[in-house]
């Protein structure tokens, strides 16, 4: 894309589908993202997804020279493809870039051998006994290979995990209990608990001096430091944010990718489930929170009847209910 745009001479602007702006300059690339959730389908997003096709319509009848790239999950889109039928002229040229497609087996397993196996010089290391059929049949296809490849070589430490338990969900989230359990004192490992609570950091918004209290994490608005090396293992300017030159103090921090999210997600819920379901983003739970029973995915967790009578109670009185009263958790509430 910003190739393209270069030689073009055209801008870039990237942004989640409900940012969208009012008005976009001439001449523009615009790559939206995050449909339906940034973590996993919310099953509540239809309406606000719609509204934003109709905007990107309506800026594209308003604006001279405009492109859009709308960067959407394929499963999503083939979900909820019958409700999005009035839009499908935003969908006439589809690139698909899941790891589905066999074909694509020698380009990963030659991108396996670059990523992982020549960057390690080490001959005892534990990087030698993986091979790419391991990667092939894990518990965790469902993952795109090259997430998990570049998972694996941007964590080379925890290979040895995966050898054992080929399934990088588990690998990840144990990788983040280990952390908080083992250097919970350090400020990283609690920034890391924050932003996955949060959603995201910004030094520019405001610090949820509650919450750290609650999860006893020990920091404070200052004390925030990219050059953490547990912080910076994990987290990173939002990329949306780097691509549009939003400068450090508005930026957005956010988990490298939203698979880093879903882990830590998974690995505070498991350590105190009914403190998540009070005090973590109402976003991330409708999207990975599921009632037990309910045909679960894998990313997703599921929560008992006294979890969902919590969140319910929350969303009561946040004034939510009537919003998401078609989600399953709202729906199984007792009342
Ligand atoms: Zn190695």
């Amino acid at each position: 894309m910003k190739k393209c745009a270069g030689i073009k001479q055209w801008n870039i602007f990237q942004c989640r589908f409900t940012e969208i702006p009012n008005d976009v300059a001439e001449n523009t690339i615009l790559f939206i993202y995050g449909w339906f959730g940034l973590w996993n389908d919310d099953l509540c997003s239809l309406g606000s997804v719609k509204m934003a096709f109709q905007n990107i319509v309506d800026l594209m009848k308003r604006t001279k020279n405009i492109k859009t790239i709308i960067g959407m999950r394929s499963d999503l889109y083939k979900k909820y493809h019958q409700e999005l039928v009035k839009y499908s002229d935003l969908f006439q040229h589809e690139l698909f870039l899941d790891s589905v497609n066999t074909h694509k087996d020698a380009e990963y397993l030659k991108y396996f051998d670059k990523r992982i196996k020549a960057l390690c010089k080490n001959k005892e290391c534990q990087c030698r006994q993986l091979s790419f059929e391991m990667l092939c049949k894990g518990k965790d296809k469902i993952i795109g290979l090259p997430l998990r490849i570049n998972i694996l070589a941007n964590y080379h430490d925890l290979i040895g995990n995966y050898i054992r338990d080929p399934d990088i969900l588990k690998v990840m989230t144990d990788d983040i209990t280990t952390l908080r359990e083992n250097i919970k004192k350090t400020k990283g490992c609690n920034w890391i608990d924050y932003i996955c609570l949060k959603g995201r950091f910004s030094p520019s918004e405001e610090f949820d001096e509650g919450i750290v209290k609650v999860f006893d994490l020990r920091i404070t608005r200052s004390s925030f430091d990219v050059t953490d090396t547990i912080l910076k293992r994990y987290v990173r300017i939002r990329y949306s944010d780097q691509q549009n030159n939003v400068s450090a103090m508005k930026a957005q921090y956010v988990f490298w990718h939203p698979f880093i999210y879903i882990c830590v997600f998974h690995s505070l819920f498991k350590y105190n489930q009914n403190l998540v379901l009070k005090h973590c983003n109402v976003d991330a739970i409708l999207q990975l929170v599921r009632p037990e029973g309910f045909d679960t995915a894998y990313i997703e967790v599921s929560v008992d009847n006294h979890g969902i009578d919590l969140f319910y109670e929350r969303l009561r009185q946040l004034n939510l209910v009537e919003r998401y009263k078609d989600h399953p958790l709202v729906r199984s509430a007792s009342k």
